[in-house]
C-alpha cells in the first residue's frame, strides 16, 4: 500500500541525468487472450522507452531498469487484478515497488528528471480511511476502514445497564426503571462519545460514520463532541449486534463515495463561482498554472481525465502550456512534455497543495478539466500593498 509520505518521497526524487523510470501497469485476468495482448503491448512501451533513452545516451542505468521491469511483466499476471507502480533510478540507488488500487490505469512506461505521478493523485485523493462506530443502547463497536479492509477495533457493553437489570429492580416501579434506563443509555453514550473523540485527538481516522437504528440516532447525535462533528459523514441503519463486518464495509463505501461525490461537486461548483467574480478561484490550464506558481493554491482540482501538452523548465521550475523552446522566466531550455499533468501534480505534493480529482462533471470538463482554491490572490494583495 503506498502511503501519502511515499508518494511525498516520490514528489521530490531527481535525477538532472534524466533517469528515473516510471513504470505503472494494472494487469487484467490472467491467462486469457487479452492477457497476452496487454502483456505484449506494455513491453512495447518498454522497449520504446529503451530506444528513446540510448537516443538520448542514457543507456547506463536506465536501461537495466527498463529491463528489470520488462522482466516483471509475466510474473504480474495473477496478482489479482491489483496496479502496480515502479519508480526506479539504479543510478541512485532508488528502487520502490507498490501495489496501488485497481482503478486506473493506462499502462506508462516513461524515462525523465521526476516520476510521473498524476496517476497517483487519484490514489490518494481516492483513499477511504473511516472510523465507523455500530451503536444502540446497550452495545458499541467501533470499526476501522481503510480503502477495501476494515478491522473491528473494539466492543463495548453498557456496563450500567447490565449491573442495574441483575440489581432486579424491574418489577415493582416500571416508570421508574425506565428512567433508569433511558439515564443510563444516556451515560452510556457519552461515554462512547468520549471514546470517539479520543480516536479523533490521535488523529487515527479523517472521516466518521455512524450505524444504529433511526430511533437511536436522535439519542446518540447530542452527545457528539466538536471532532467528532467536524468529521461526521453520517449515519446510516444498520442493526449494530449482529452486522457482519462485510456489511459495515459495504455501508460505509456507499455513503464515503456519495459525501464525497457531493463534496467534490461544491468544490468545482466554488471554484468556478471565485473565479468568475474575481474571488479566491482560478478556472482553465492557464491560469491555474500561474496561480500555482505564485502559491496561491490551496486545493488542485484535476480531472481524472485531464491531459495536456506543456513544457517545463527543470532549470528553475516554471511550466508552461506553450510549447517554447526556452523558459520565458530564466531564459534556460525548456523539456517538452506530452502530459503536464504529471508536473503539475508533482508540483502540487512537493508544495503541500491539496489534490482532488474530479470525474464525470460536465461542467468542469468545459472549463478545461483544472481549477483551483486560492488561499489569497497574489494581484489583489498588491493592489492592496500599493494603495497602502
Ligand atoms: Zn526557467
Amino acid at each position: 500500500m503506498i502511503t501519502r509520505d511515499d508518494i511525498r518521497e516520490l514528489a521530490n526524487f531527481r535525477s538532472p541525468e534524466g533517469c528515473a523510470v516510471t513504470f505503472y501497469y494494472q494487469p487484467s485476468t490472467p491467462l486469457n487472450q487479452s492477457h497476452r495482448e496487454e502483456a505484449i503491448l506494455v513491453k512495447d512501451l518498454i522497449r520504446n522507452a529503451l530506444r528513446e533513452a540510448e537516443k538520448h545516451g542514457k543507456n547506463g542505468s536506465t536501461r537495466s531498469d527498463l529491463e528489470k521491469i520488462n522482466g516483471m511483466v509475466d510474473p504480474l499476471h495473477g496478482s489479482g487484478g491489483k496496479a502496480k507502480a515502479i519508480f526506479a533510478c539504479s543510478k541512485q540507488g532508488f528502487w520502490r515497488e507498490f501495489d496501488i488500487p485497481a482503478q486506473l490505469l493506462k499502462p506508462e512506461v516513461a524515462v525523465s528528471q521526476r516520476f510521473h505521478l498524476k496517476a497517483l493523485g487519484a490514489v490518494m485523493d481516492g483513499e477511504q480511511r473511516a472510523c465507523i462506530l455500530l451503536a444502540d443502547r446497550s452495545k458499541a463497536r467501533v470499526f476501522e476502514l481503510l480503502n477495501d479492509e476494515v478491522v473491528e477495533k473494539e466492543d463495548f457493553i453498557n456496563e450500567l445497564t447490565r449491573r442495574g437489570r441483575s440489581a432486579g429492580y424491574a418489577g415493582y416501579d416500571a416508570g421508574h426503571a425506565e428512567r433508569k434506563v433511558m439515564n443510563e443509555a444516556s451515560q452510556h453514550f457519552k461515554l462512547l462519545a468520549d471514546r470517539i473523540e479520543q480516536y479523533f485527538e490521535h488523529g487515527g481516522c479523517d472521516r466518521l460514520l455512524i450505524g444504529c437504528r433511526d430511533d437511536v440516532w436522535s439519542e446518540i447525535e447530542p452527545h457528539l463532541q466538536s471532532l467528532a462533528r467536524q468529521h461526521l459523514v453520517g449515519h446510516f441503519r444498520i442493526d449494530p449486534k449482529v452486522a457482519a463486518p462485510e456489511q459495515v464495509k459495504q455501508m460505509a463505501h456507499e455513503q464515503l463515495a456519495a459525501y464525497s461525490a457531493n463534496l467534490k461537486q461544491g468544490l468545482v461548483r466554488e471554484a468556478i463561482g471565485e473565479a468568475h467574480r474575481n474571488g479566491r478561484g482560478a478556472i482553465g490550464l492557464r491560469r491555474v498554472l500561474r496561480s500555482l506558481e505564485t502559491g496561491e493554491v490551496s486545493t488542485l482540482l484535476l480531472g481524472a481525465n485531464f491531459y495536456a501538452p506543456g513544457v517545463k523548465c527543470y532549470h528553475c521550475g516554471h511550466m508552461d502550456l506553450h510549447a517554447a523552446p526556452i523558459c520565458a522566466v530564466c531564459g534556460k531550455d525548456n523539456t517538452e512534455l506530452e502530459d503536464i499533468g504529471d508536473a503539475i501534480v508533482g508540483h502540487a505534493i512537493r508544495t503541500g497543495v491539496q489534490i482532488v480529482s474530479i470525474s464525470d462533471d460536465e461542467e468542469f470538463d468545459r472549463i478545461g478539466r483544472i481549477a483551483a482554491l486560492l488561499r489569497f490572490r497574489a494581484d489583489q494583495n498588491a493592489t492592496v500593498k500599493a494603495a497602502g
